[in-house]
């Protein structure tokens, strides 16, 4: 259990507590009256015993009495990671809700994307939804920002001003006849891609990087499908889409690429499926095509509040997990209207027994099993289970700490309850009055010196 390969520095701080988080082989582990030190480049130093505390400090070089240990009722697990969000649908989250998927996108988010144009309404918004999420645990998020360079390196400057860690996408789309002034020349769209890239890996922000994003391909032309494959190909970056969400869309693909077999060989063809590649959704994927998946490394990110809330479908994820495929969770706002990645735990519980309650033998996702696509799933989806996802020696400490008994929290307890049965209400019942502090890389981000969100 004692490991002090991957530290890189002194240990800064040290706490005693329990600590629960997931590993490829357990989807639940508890570590109880653990001792966990965080170096001063905020990755995990070590990870031991309580009882050894006085060893560890000699051997780790911290002084016993600087421990910070946690009250009853309180355990560390890992941040929440989002794999798939739009921060620039945020300001009509908890709305427009009505309607099916293509219909939704007409009516309510492209007009609302072209304002991102303005940079001082993209700096709201932007900075509103990093601080929730923030306060909701998610310590990591993968975005969709709009068509706007600036705009989008604004949202990945905040972010880092924040402390969050992000993937920042650039949307892409040359097609789209419904809103006249929100769409991109194929010129524009490959020119403004580069100058993204370019500009906000210059930026050199620890903690933030970008991602390729064409929208989906209803929204792209071969030309620039193709030409997005190449730009994350030369520049080793993530990529970000959406696929198979809905039924009418799948027509509209297949009307759209006539040449391409499924939806699937699409990206296929474009090189848009590496192991650095995030697609929302996959409701209507078929068999073979998770084999694809599976093949080129490619993840989805499952958003159930989202693909109930806009009549999409339901993901068959324990049909996703049997294929091996990296799979984590979204909360896709504002199709789904919770920013919240504990509503995705939930969520998904809720759209795996309904598929139960079509078919019994159906074996049901466990509430352990959703944890790890929240934490470590989220990881691996993003291709950052190097780095973050559980407490293992050498990663970032990125965390919650939560107290299932906050005062004035959403949940009430009779008596001591096991860790298990905390985290277990924590995931049904809790919200961010029990997330009291939230560790990005060692750095404590929540609470931040401007709680209030504007
Ligand atoms: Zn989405």
């Amino acid at each position: 259990m004692i490991n002090s390969e991957g530290s890189s520095g002194p240990v800064a701080q040290v706490f005693r507590g329990t600590f629960i988080h997931s590993t490829p082989q357990t989807a639940l582990q508890v570590l109880e009256d653990a001792l966990l030190g965080v170096d001063s480049a905020g990755k995990i130093a070590f990870i031991g015993k309580g009882e050894n505390v006085l060893e560890l400090s000699q051997k780790f070089g911290f002084n016993p009495s600087e421990v910070i240990k946690l009250a009853q009722h309180e355990f560390f697990m890992p941040g929440l990671i989002d794999t798939h969000i739009h921060a620039s649908q945020y300001s009509y989250a908890g709305t427009a809700l009505d309607m099916p998927l293509l219909k939704w996108l007409n009516t309510y988010t492209f007009p609302v994307e072209s304002h991102f144009k303005d940079l001082e309404f993209a700096r709201k918004v932007y900075t509103q939804v990093v601080k929730r999420t923030l306060r909701n645990g998610t310590t990591t998020a993968c975005y969709f920002a709009t068509i706007h360079t600036d705009a989008s390196l604004l949202l990945g400057q905040i972010a880092n001003d924040f402390g969050q860690r992000a993937l920042v996408g650039k949307v892409c789309m040359d097609r789209n006849d419904s809103v006249e002034h929100y769409r991109e020349t194929l010129q524009e769209s490959v020119d403004e891609t580069h100058r993204f890239i370019k500009e906000l890996l210059n930026k050199k922000y620890p903690l933030v990087k970008p991602v390729v994003t064409p929208r989906f391909a209803p929204s792209c032309t071969e030309a620039l499908l193709k030409q997005l494959g190449t730009i994350a190909k030369n520049n080793n970056l993530h990529i970000q889409s959406h696929i198979s969400e809905n039924i009418d869309e799948l027509e509209l693909v297949k009307n759209l690429f006539p040449d391409s077999e499924t939806y699937t060989d699409v990206y296929h063809k474009f090189n848009l499926l590496t192991d650095k590649t995030i697609m929302a959704h996959g409701c209507h994927l078929s068999d073979k095509e998770l084999t694809v998946f599976r093949e080129t490394g490619t993840s989805l990110s499952h958003c159930p509040n989202s693909n109930f809330s806009l009549c999409s479908g339901i993901l068959d994820a324990r049909n996703v997990l049997n294929h091996k495929v990296k799979l984590g969770l979204g909360t896709d706002v504002a199709g789904g209207y919770s920013s919240s990645i504990l509503d995705a735990v939930r969520r998904a519980l809720d759209a795996s027994k309904v598929l139960t309650i079509q078919n019994p033998e159906y074996q049901t996702l466990t509430f352990e099993e959703v944890f790890r696509l929240a934490t470590l799933g989220g990881s691996q989806v993003l291709s950052l289970d190097d780095k973050i996802g559980n407490f293992e020696v050498g990663k970032d400490f990125d965390a919650l700490r939560v107290n299932v008994a906050a005062r004035g929290g959403p949940i009430d307890l009779v008596q001591c309850e096991a860790p298990k049965i905390l985290l277990e209400k924590f995931l049904n019942l809790g919200d961010d009055r029990n997330i009291v502090e939230v560790f990005v890389a060692g750095r404590k981000v929540v609470p931040c010196a401007d709680q209030t969100v504007e």
